[in-house]
């Protein structure tokens, strides 16, 4: 019978994982490296990821400082519109990722879960009854299994297998920023314009305070050595890369007073295991998306109920664990796989391009397109059901 699990990680997978498995009636506590949430860009939850914060009954607070965006436009460089993607019934919702992690890290103290910051988890060691990890500061803590939702960089994932694949970088960096309201920018409020540009990808929405919260893509062969995009002025960058294409990217860009880090874009996949005795791991520690999928964090929500459910149902953990890795394996797999697909097109070159532009309105139409974006959203984790 498993009563007690550590949970590394208080991010997006980290508190909702603690507080599926309270639902389970399992005590969980949060171990969170930093001391105060990160900020950042701003993230899209997906009707699937709404679902599963619903059944926590965690939706009305995590949605509390989002606004619903229903649907996207996507444009070549002339700004003709290549498709138009509308998602019918439930409607994603984009907020800023810091309010979200505060949301969801709110939410679970207000249920007496225990969320530890300044707790950077270093190791482990497990033996044939319980987990014991330690934290950097010198403490340690015990329980009956371990969480890893520690993220792409996931040290719980080295430490049960140090031979775990590191992320593969996408060929694409990306940054983005918060401009106030321009007049160049004229966009429905919550309705996303992504523009496949002649050398990088713009995409941006408008709140409902007619800010544009925005985003670039940029096409990199190599994968940047650490601390070199940083030496880079994407200001001039980003103004030089969008010269010669439609659409407000020059003068968003432009309004905008700080631009956000340049990343490399990178993925989590095919790790041989998510598990290992009596630790798992979760969200984008066990198979990150890059960010063109807008399931990163929705899959990590799903998981966290996926797993307390089969800690729920199971007494083993290495059981629960393996049943866990079966049930969202797959779906995991195809999103993290379409992501990748996706991000070819957002590098194409420029024969590329051509082919991209006119085939992307008749592939946008297709039923299979349509049915495969209703099967990812369509995705709910019944609570009730037994987790077999
Ligand atoms: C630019 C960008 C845009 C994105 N856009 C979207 C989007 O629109 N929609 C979407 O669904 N997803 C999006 N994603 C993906 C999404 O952000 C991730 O999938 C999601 O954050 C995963 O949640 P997580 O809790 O697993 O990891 P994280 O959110 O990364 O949380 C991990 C937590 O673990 C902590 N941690 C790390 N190491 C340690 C340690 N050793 N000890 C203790 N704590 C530790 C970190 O401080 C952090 O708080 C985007 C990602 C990026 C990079």
């Amino acid at each position: 019978m498993i009563r007690t699990a550590l949970v590394v990680g208080g991010g997006i997978a980290g508190p909702a994982t603690a507080m599926a498995l309270r639902k389970a009636g399992i005590d969980a506590t949060v171990y969170e490296a930093d001391t105060a949430p990160r900020d950042g860009a701003f993230l899209t939850l997906a009707p699937n990821g709404i679902d599963a914060l619903r059944v926590l009954e965690a939706d009305d607070a995590a949605l509390a400082d989002a606004f619903p965006t229903p649907g996207i436009t996507l444009r070549s460089t002339t700004g003709k519109v290549l498709g138009d993607v509308t998602v019918s019934g439930m409607k994603s919702y984009t907020l800023r990722r810091s309010d979200l992690y505060r949301a969801l890290h709110d939410e679970a103290v207000a249920r007496d879960i225990p969320v530890l910051t300044g707790k950077r988890f270093v190791g482990l060691t497990q033996t044939a009854t319980g987990v014991r990890a330690e934290f950097a500061d010198g403490s340690t803590a015990a329980g009956d299994v371990l969480i890893g939702a520690d993220g792409i960089y996931s040290a719980v994932r080295r430490a049960i297998d140090p031979t775990a694949p590191p992320p593969v970088y996408a060929g694409l960096v990306g940054n983005g920023g918060f401009a106030p309201p321009i007049a160049a920018v004229d966009a429905t409020p919550g309705h996303y314009e992504m523009i496949f540009g002649r050398r990088a990808f713009f995409g941006y929405v408008v709140a409902p305070d007619r800010a544009v919260w925005w985003f670039a893509n940029v096409p990199r062969r190599t994968e940047p050595a650490r601390g070199e995009l940083a030496t880079i002025d994407w200001r001039t960058r980003l103004t030089e890369l969008f010269a010669d294409d439609a659409g407000p990217a020059l003068a968003v860009i432009a309004a905008t007073p700080a631009l956000l880090p340049m990343d490399p874009i990178q993925s989590i996949r095919g790790l041989r295991a998510w598990h290992a005795g009596r630790v798992a791991l979760v969200g984008d520690a066990a198979h990150a998306p890059t960010p063109t999928s807008g399931q990163g964090a929705s899959l990590s929500i799903e998981d966290g109920l996926m797993l307390a459910k089969c800690l729920r149902d199971h007494a083993d953990p290495a059981d629960a664990f393996t049943r866990f890795e079966a049930a969202r394996r797959p779906r995991v797999e195809q999103i993290v796989k379409a992501a990748a697909r996706n991000n070819s097109s957002k590098a194409a070159g420029p024969v590329g391009r051509v082919i991209r532009d006119a085939m992307m309105p008749a592939i946008l139409r297709l039923p299979a397109t349509s049915n495969a974006q209703r099967k990812i959203y369509d995705y709910h984790v019944d609570w009730s059901a037994a987790a077999r």
